[in-house]
Formats: structure tokens, sequence, C-alpha cells
């Protein structure tokens, strides 16, 4: 099984890859995670990336793509992902489907978790994110055991200055620029789900389940 999440910030894209995870015994796979990793293990990937991330400039594609490539070749990888941060863009889409047709395999289907904006600003404004593993948690909604402090790994949290109300709302116009294309793209292929995500975690994950036991 391989499914794609897409969705903007604040959608709750990062809870739902974990869980699913777990439930459907798939690997996560977050861009994320695979840069923090190649970076820190000093991998030849991440020694690159790591140039662009000190300039201050993004990571080029090619390298992220490459990344993945590696990572979906592991064996904890063999019955399948969850992607969580990739594709953000038609070239990566199609970057991943040729690797996937390379071992006659195709993603499943895509899924997009469609939330409001006011529902995305609470959620955003209250996040708090572990400095060490990036995990996230919510003031409100997910509040750490002890205040600040990561329950998984005891790291230190904190509030990203760019989860500000006037911040989150240019992200999410940048955002859905950026993911119209690929909505399109997954759409055509007849892969696409939209499923509301402004309802809570449970239900939506109990969703996508459902969509997973029919694929
Ligand atoms: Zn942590």
């Amino acid at each position: 099984m391989k499914i794609i999440l897409l969705g903007p910030p604040g959608a709750g894209k990062g809870t739902q890859a974990v869980n699913l995870a777990q439930k459907l015994k798939l690997a996560h796979i977050s861009t994320g995670d695979l840069l923090r990793q190649n970076v820190s293990g000093g991998t030849d990937l991440g020694k690159q990336a790591k140039s662009y991330m000190e300039k201050g400039a993004l990571v080029p594609d090619d390298l992220v793509t490459q990344m993945l490539q590696r990572r979906i070749q592991a064996q904890d990888v063999k019955k399948g992902f969850i992607l969580d941060g990739y594709p953000r863009n038609i070239a990566q889409a199609k970057a991943l489907d040729a690797m996937l047709k390379q071992e006659n395999a195709a993603i499943d289907f895509a899924v997009y978790l469609e939330a409001s904006e006011p529902v995305i600003i609470q959620r955003l404004t209250g996040r708090l994110v572990c400095k060490n593993c990036g995990a996230n948690f919510h003031r409100k909604n997910m509040p750490p055991r002890v205040e600040m402090m990561c329950d998984k790994c005891g790291g230190t949290l904190y509030q990203r200055t760019d989860d500000n109300e006037a911040t989150i709302k240019t992200r999410l116009e940048v955002y859905r620029k950026e993911v119209s294309a690929l909505l399109q793209y997954y759409e055509a292929k007849r892969q696409l789900h939209r499923l509301n995500a402004d309802e809570d975690a449970d239900a939506v994950l109990n969703e996508i389940i459902r969509l997973a036991a029919k694929a």
C-alpha cells in the first residue's frame, strides 16, 4: 500500500501520517525527517543538503528525490509507505511515479486534507515543535505531558516564528498555488480523494483507513 498525503500546513498531515503508518503497519516517510536523518547521519546527500541549508537556501528537488529513492529501497518500506511532504510539485510527482515504475509499483492513492482557514489558524498558532526530533504538539489540542518538553525525546519545544496569523495566511496562499497543479495531476489519474480535515483527527483517520481497505 502506497499512500500520499497532501494538505496545507495545519491540516494535520503529520499527525495523520504517524497514526496511519501505525494502524496499517506501513513506513512513514516524511521529507522533513529524511532531511534531518541524512544531515545528522552525515550521508553524502546530507552533506550536500547541509551546504544549502547553511546558506539559507532551499534544498534542491533533485537531492530530496535522491534521498527518497534510497529510502524506499529500505527493508522496512517493502510493505508500503505513507508519504508526507512529497511530492511538492509536478516534477517531483513524476519523479516518484518513475522510481516506483522501476520496481513495477505505483501509488495506490493520494489524499488531500482540506481544512478551513479559521481551523488552520487555531491549530498553527497553538503549535509547539520539538527542536530535537521535530515532533508536533499543541498548547490546547495536544499538550505535552511536561510543559515545553517533548514526550518522545525530552527535547525542548518551541513555537515557530512563522506560526502567526499574518504569516499563516501568506503561507496558505503560497501552498494553494503550489498544490493546485498536483491535485489536477492526481485527479486526472483518478487517484485523488479529498477529505474534510476540519473534523477531528480520529474521524479523518478512519476515513483514510476505509479508503485503504477499498484500494
Ligand atoms: Zn522530540
